[in-house]
């Protein structure tokens, strides 16, 4: 591929992931060239750089494509006008503050004839599609989802994610359920769900969450943002014929404790290769089912209030 068949990107909002992920991973590829950026604070140097959202879209009339990497709960008006200016989008996760809102972009995303991508970069992880085969002829008896980390170290000086609309300990927790969604077939549902809130906070710190998947076999998922030293993403599945475990957030895959799948992180690099297949096919990937799961959670949990968050 030369650099001229190059799809033109914007990206708004650089802050931590952008910078860790989005912008070497587009660098790296083929696909994309980043062309303008549009934040406040942060700046791309190689690209046309922005503060104002409606100043960039006049002046870049020219870009076909655009990556919204700021927090959820600002994303739905940047990619609403996004779609209007005839943009494709790919959407950070989780994809919108709300269910309503994700469904309202995918339909106008459909009018507009744009490609929207909802993108879950844990799906992307190399353990997951292996894992998603391996079931495919298995009858599975239960799965167990353990996903503990420190906010302090994952989210420092974040105050965006304590606040209503934030997605508390479900930021990480809905990477867990994208996983989940995509290595099952059919609708999980939540039966039951118990929060526990910082006394100080308004999203919660820790969620146990007790589910069914649509063949009936029971699941339980453990999220909580206050483990210190070794980090757990770890995701058990039982079946009638061995056990599998995703650990490292999908990234290696173990049947029966035996690594059967590892390798260097690609999660990005995929994203950018499906999004430029989206973008040339003029077709859309939006699924929205991790959002509704936590969604599904707040409506049905129980309320405990915890030790204040200080960082
Ligand atoms: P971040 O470091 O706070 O960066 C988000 C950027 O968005 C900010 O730097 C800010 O840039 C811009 N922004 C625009 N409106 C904002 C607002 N109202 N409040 C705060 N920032 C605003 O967050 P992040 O960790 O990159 O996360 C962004 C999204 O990526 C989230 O949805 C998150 O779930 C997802 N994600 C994060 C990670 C991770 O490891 N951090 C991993 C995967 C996915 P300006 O101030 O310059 O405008």
């Amino acid at each position: 591929m030369t650099a001229t068949d190059r799809i033109g990107l914007a990206l708004a909002g650089v802050g931590k992931i952008a910078r860790d992920q989005h912008i070497p991973s587009v660098e790296n590829g083929d696909d994309f060239v980043i062309q303008a950026a549009i934040s406040r604070h942060g700046k791309i140097d190689s690209a046309e750089n922005f503060e104002s959202y409606d100043a960039f879209l006049t002046a870049r009339p020219d870009i076909r494509a655009i990556s919204l990497c700021t927090p959820p709960e600002v994303r739905f008006d940047m990619a609403k006008k996004a779609i209007a200016a005839g943009l494709d989008v790919l959407l950070e996760k989780p994809p919108a503050a709300t269910i309503g809102e994700a469904q309202a972009l995918a339909e106008l995303a459909d009018k507009a004839g744009v490609s929207l991508f909802a993108t879950w970069h844990s799906r992307f992880a190399n353990g997951v599609e292996p894992a998603r085969e391996w079931l495919s002829d298995k009858t599975i008896a239960g799965i167990e989802i353990t996903w503990k980390e420190d906010v302090r170290r994952w989210h420092p000086g974040q105050a965006w994610i304590w606040e209503a609309g934030g997605f508390g300990v479900f930021d990480p927790g809905i990477n867990a359920l994208s996983i989940l969604t995509a290595i099952i077939p059919g609708q999980t549902l939540v039966e039951k769900a118990s929060l526990s809130f910082p006394a100080n906070r308004q999203q919660p710190i820790a969620a146990s969450l007790q589910m069914r998947s649509a063949a009936g076999a029971p699941i339980t998922a453990e999220f909580d943002w206050r483990q210190e030293g070794p980090q757990t993403w770890d995701i058990v599945v039982k079946t009638d014929q061995g056990t599998l475990r995703l650990a490292k957030g999908g990234a290696e895959l173990y049947i029966d404790e035996t690594l059967t799948v590892e390798g260097p992180d690609r999660e990005y690099a995929r994203i950018y290769t499906r999004f430029a297949e989206l973008v040339r096919t003029r077709t859309s990937d939006a699924d929205f089912q991790p959002l509704r799961l936590v969604a599904d959670a707040f409506l049905t949990a129980e309320r405990h209030e915890v030790e204040a968050f200080i960082e």
